[in-house]
């Protein structure tokens, strides 16, 4: 299945639930445009490469679209086009006035120097200017892109159409951000992921954890789970995955990692074990902060935590999410369970249409009262109506858009 097929597959599952008409449905599939651009630039050797840029606009019934911009060799125009309709509803399940995109360029950044990032991305820019804008499009940072990147975005943008910060999100502090914007994605799956703990009436500190992926979600996820007392005892990143049955010192593998250009290579006070395996771990929850993908038909059945948390978006492929359901593994969805990042890029969104800065307690204290109360509605229908914590996220996504879409009319 291709992974737009995927994404309509939740959707139309969810659309039946709500005995969505036909032509409603086909509205809320079909993104409003497309874009493909070529992006030339200057290499450090002075030679010109080529790349494939993207930036699928899907939906702004609800407000301008919003979404990230991901650089990776992977990207591709159907992979944008599922991740731009998961915005959608992701903004939409959390309640925020946006509709939902998704770009990026088919490139590998670590054959990238710091300067030809800065020019790829400004190159893409000029491609994409003249669509994107505070009211219209607003990218942010996703796999492969930073803050140091959304600041380029921002500055090339001016160029064109005078100064203007809140054409992007997740910018540096110093330079327009919003203090809580790195940490908020995996801030807000330790949220959730205390919270769905609380419902399964779980201690924290009878919890023990794998998390894989150990970049901005991952690491942040741990940091916060740690300080809740749950055992975090295996982390991965690309050089491999590390197990400790006591629990790992997370303060001490990020600050390992950020010495060691962002690897946990050589990191020597876990146990090292193979990549794949954190996944088939025996623990209580399994959160995949990484790669889409993941979990899939060939490793499923040997998937044996109870709990998965969706850190990254589409890590598990629909086949076995099936899979995991008849087992009964409880599955918090990643149009809500990694919402926190685009609730903070909206308050940055906010602050800097207002010039009115927000301080680090406040960010976090509205952080967890939006992901509270979209894991509340979500969790509550999801009982209501005897669905999965998936379907139910898609269906309070699909009825807040439809509801919208249905008000404009054909306009
Ligand atoms: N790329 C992030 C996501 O998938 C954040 C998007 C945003 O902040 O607009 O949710």
């Amino acid at each position: 299945m291709k992974s737009s097929e995927a994404a309509q597959f939740y959707f139309s599952r969810a659309a039946d639930q709500l005995e969505l008409k036909e032509s409603m449905r086909r509205r809320l599939i079909i993104p409003r445009r497309e874009i493909q651009v070529q992006v030339s630039f200057e290499t450090d050797k002075g030679e010109v490469a080529t790349y494939v840029g993207y930036r699928v606009q899907h939906n702004n019934a609800r407000g301008p679209m919003k979404g990230g911009f991901r650089y990776h060799p992977q990207v591709d125009l159907d992979e944008i086009r599922s991740l731009a309709a998961l915005m959608t509803l992701k903004t939409a399940v959390v309640n925020i006035p946006y509709g939902g995109a998704k770009g990026g360029i088919a490139v590998d950044p670590r054959t990238l120097s710091r300067t030809e990032k800065e020019r790829i991305t400004r190159k893409f820019i000029d491609q994409i200017h003249d669509v994107i804008g505070p009211d219209i499009d607003i990218p942010a940072p996703d796999m492969g892109t930073d803050a140091e990147t959304m600041a380029w975005i921002m500055s090339q943008y001016n160029k064109y159409h005078g100064f203007n910060p809140g054409v992007v999100t997740g910018k540096p502090v110093e330079y327009y951000g919003i203090p809580g914007r790195e940490e908020a994605t995996g801030r807000g799956v330790g949220i959730l992921t205390l919270k769905v703990l609380g419902r399964l009436g779980r201690k924290p500190q009878q919890t023990r954890i794998a998390i894989q992926g150990f970049g901005n979600v991952g690491s942040h996820a741990a940091k916060y789970l740690a300080d809740a007392e749950c055992k975090v005892v295996a982390v991965s990143d690309v050089s491999g995955a590390y197990y400790r049955a006591e629990g790992i010192d997370i303060l001490g593998a990020i600050r390992y990692s950020n010495q060691n250009k962002n690897s946990l290579a050589g990191y020597k006070e876990a146990e090292k074990i193979p990549g794949d395996q954190l996944l088939e771990l025996d623990v209580d929850v399994l959160i995949p902060a990484a790669l889409g993908g993941v979990i899939n038909e060939s490793n499923v059945d040997r998937i044996k935590a109870p709990i998965i948390i969706e850190a990254a978006n589409e890590p598990v492929r629909p086949e076995a999410d099936e899979v995991l359901a008849k087992k009964g593994t409880l599955l918090l969805p990643d149009v809500l369970a990694n919402a926190g990042g685009v609730t903070v890029s909206y308050f940055e969104w906010a602050q800097n249409r207002q010039f009115y800065h927000w301080n680090l307690d406040r960010v976090r204290q509205e952080l967890e009262r939006v992901m509270s109360q979209a894991f509340e509605s979500v969790w509550n229908l999801s009982r209501e109506r005897k669905v999965s914590l998936r379907t139910a996220a898609f269906m309070v996504g699909i009825e807040r858009v439809a509801k919208a879409t249905a008000l404009i009319g054909v306009a």
